[in-house]
């Protein structure tokens, strides 16, 4: 058995539970905050920073004013067009633990191992009975290695199955240390042209490929492509995915994932502007006939997690 640091800590932004689509059975969700790469078509901004970071919903705001006395750098303002002066503000919190309805949040939580395994325990008759389990997933869990590899050991000590979502940037030496205690690797690839990948996601995709090549010789790897306008939803860019593909031990099933803007409201929450706004959806038959390439290559393809 292996001895676990349950004081180890890290920082998630978010623990969601009964989610279907990432991993078998009902799954537990510790987002982590934090990531290397900066997709423009991320639905998760507020993982993006490994730091905490402020919120504001302006909905729920009464007007109160209770922020404005409390915010020690005059960062606040009604008069401010985002309401909160991004440059002034240092994210310490102050405003979000003074305001009555939660319109300014602090989103992200130091958190030890103990904590969060308190928290999954929960859930715990739930992995048993629905074949369920916790999937590690973010921002890019790797970014916080000793805290990820210390909670995952502690899921193992109680049997749980344990998955992961990443983009596999990580230090080769992080990938060894961690991935023998994960039962399903759940990835993305962007591109396999670098210079389309490196515009993109801010980062070039060869540590990711090299990666990617050894998570699947330790565990099972499934691959979902997000069909992104503009990026990689063309033949050209699916049929380079699908033959480097074809070199990922265990891998017969590639995933489509259509661009999606579900996230788009946050980027207006943390006073950022939305990187991919004005682009149009994929449509459904461009989704068919990418899926029809996957196929022709030899896989099985799904549209959809
Ligand atoms: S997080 Fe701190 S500095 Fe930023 S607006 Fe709130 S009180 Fe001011
Ligand atoms: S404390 Fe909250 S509700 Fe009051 S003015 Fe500030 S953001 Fe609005």
């Amino acid at each position: 058995m292996n001895e676990v640091n349950y004081n180890a800590e890290g920082t998630l932004f978010n623990i969601q539970r009964y989610s279907i689509h990432d991993g078998p059975g009902i799954r537990t969700i510790p987002f982590f905050k934090g990531c290397p790469l900066s997709c423009q078509w991320c639905s998760n901004p507020e993982s993006q920073r490994l730091k905490p970071e402020l919120m504001f919903n302006k909905i729920r705001c009464v007007h109160c004013g209770k922020c404005t006395d409390a915010c020690p750098r005059q960062a606040i303002a009604f008069t401010h067009p985002y309401f909160v002066d991004r440059e002034k503000c240092n994210q310490c919190g102050e405003c979000a633990d003074v305001c009555p309805t939660h319109a300014l949040e602090m989103k992200g939580t130091r958190m030890s191992v103990a904590q969060v395994i308190d928290a999954l325990k929960k859930e715990e008759t739930l992995f048993r009975r629905a074949g369920g389990g916790v999937t590690l997933s973010g921002g890019e869990p790797l970014t916080q290695p000793e805290f990820a590899r210390e909670l995952l050991k502690a899921c193992k000590d109680k049997g749980w199955h344990t998955a992961i979502e990443t983009t596999a940037y990580a230090p080769k030496r992080v990938i060894k240390e961690i991935f023998p205690f994960i039962d399903v690797a759940l990835t993305d690839i962007k591109a396999i042209n670098p210079f389309i990948h490196k515009r993109y996601t801010g980062v070039d995709n060869r540590i990711i490929l090299e990666n990617l090549l050894r998570i699947a010789q330790i565990t099972q790897l499934v691959v979902r492509v997000p069909v992104i306008p503009g990026v990689n939803d063309n033949i050209e860019e699916i049929h380079a995915i699908t033959e480097f593909a074809k070199l990922l031990h265990g891998v017969d099933t590639l995933h489509l994932l259509a661009y999606h803007t579900y996230g788009e409201n946050k980027y207006a929450l943390l006073g950022r502007i939305y990187p991919m706004r004005e682009t149009a959806l994929v449509s459904e038959e461009k989704m068919e006939q990418l899926k029809a390439e996957v196929e022709a290559q030899g896989f099985h393809c799904q549209i959809g997690g």
